[in-house]
């Protein structure tokens, strides 16, 4: 029996996850449940699993959460992220956003497995993550792309080069004098995954597939790290060797398959699955980085290395939210993250309080720019 806490449990990653656990009751238990500020969501969730750890970061939610399942402790704020992984020997941290840093550091100072589905965290603090996870714990990758460059290094000494498969999102044959108009409910209905919010808009500024990027370079502890424009989304990712060898790792789009791994490992469980219907026909296209520039930018920040990563987040964090309530364009998203590149300082020190102080001066700095405008 393994001991299973969810973070994010009321979303996209944290529900599927939750679907899985309650196929295989006899080999999980779920110690803690947390969510951002879907109080109903996660009371639910806790009866249905017979978890009393709960976490719930909007602090004015903790009445009803506790009026819903009076047995359960109730954790707010940054407690939330931490104190519901005590206990577990994987923590499953899918929440949206820089924030998920602090539940990582936490996870792996104990010895706790993660399960990783929040690329904002590596992205920001990769190089202080990776460190902290020689030392002690493990992650496990849970993307898609890295679970399958994970799938395929399996039994490898070394590697070349890490080729990213990317769907190119719902706009990638969108002329681009029409992306500016693009609304957020264009942007956030994506043709093969489904998926929360912030990753839909990521996916469709390709900001995704640049967080992505960077996230492999840290898991996978290289620089050399590529991408193709894949619209089938049936191979998640390849790896190239030394003599030319390509090794990919495909199946039906569905995020159950990398989140079980990440759950079973070193283990292909059984499941039920999508098969996929043969013969197909895969295509695998160079990308346009003149239309869409982030993933281009996103490797001037491996380049760039410190608080590129940061920086990089932050712009993206602060101008997706921005955009999702109106406020600015849809190609402003990726110029605001270029031009925090080309501003802002990143001197500062590589540490979790630079990392965090710098994440709060870009977020801010965009973000309070709109305010009552
Ligand atoms: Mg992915």
């Amino acid at each position: 029996m393994k001991n299973i806490a969810v973070l994010g449990c009321t979303g996209s990653i944290g529900t599927q996850t939750l679907d899985i656990i309650s196929k295989n009751r006899d080999k999980y238990n779920v110690t803690g449940l947390s969510c951002g500020s879907d109080a109903v969501g996660l009371a639910e969730l806790a009866r249905e699993f017979d978890c009393d750890v709960l976490g719930i970061a909007d602090e004015r939610k903790r009445v009803t959460v506790k009026e819903l399942r009076p047995s359960a402790t109730v954790y707010c704020g940054d407690d939330a992220l931490t104190q519901t992984l005590d206990g577990a020997d994987i923590a499953v941290i899918a929440v949206v956003g820089m924030i998920g840093l602090k539940a990582v550091l936490y996870a792996l100072d104990r010895g706790i497995t993660v399960a990783l589905a929040n690329k904002e965290s590596l992205v920001a603090g990769g190089e202080i993550v990776t460190a902290r996870a020689k030392l002690g714990g493990a992650i496990r990758p849970v993307d898609s792309e890295h679970s399958a460059i994970w799938q395929c290094l399996r039994g490898e000494t070394a590697f070349k080069r890490i080729i990213l498969t990317a769907s190119g999102g719902p706009f990638f044959d969108t002329p681009v004098g029409k992306l500016k108009s693009v609304t957020p409910e264009q942007a956030v209905a994506h043709p093969n995954w489904r998926m929360g919010k912030k990753i839909s808009v990521d996916s469709a500024t390709m900001v995704n597939k640049g967080l992505e990027l960077i996230e492999a370079r840290w898991l996978f502890d290289t620089v050399n790290v590529d991408y193709v424009i894949h619209p089938e989304s049936v191979v998640h990712s390849m790896v190239e060797f030394a003599d030319g060898s390509i090794k990919a790792q495909a199946g039906f789009p569905d995020m159950r398959q990398p989140i079980q791994y990440a759950l079973t490992y070193p283990d292909h469980a059984p499941r039920e699955y999508a098969p996929l219907k043969l013969p197909l026909s895969l295509r695998f296209i160079p990308p346009d980085e003149t239309a869409f520039r982030a993933p281009r930018l996103a490797k001037q920040v491996i380049e760039t290395g410190g608080l590129a990563g940061a920086v990089f987040n932050a712009a993206n964090e602060a101008a997706v939210r921005l955009f999702l309530e109106r406020k600015i364009a849809f190609t402003d998203i990726v110029d605001t993250v270029e031009n925090a590149l080309c501003k802002e300082d990143m001197s500062g020190e590589r540490t979790l309080d630079g990392v965090i102080s710098t994440h709060n001066r870009v977020y801010d700095k965009i973000y309070l720019k709109y305010q009552g405008a």
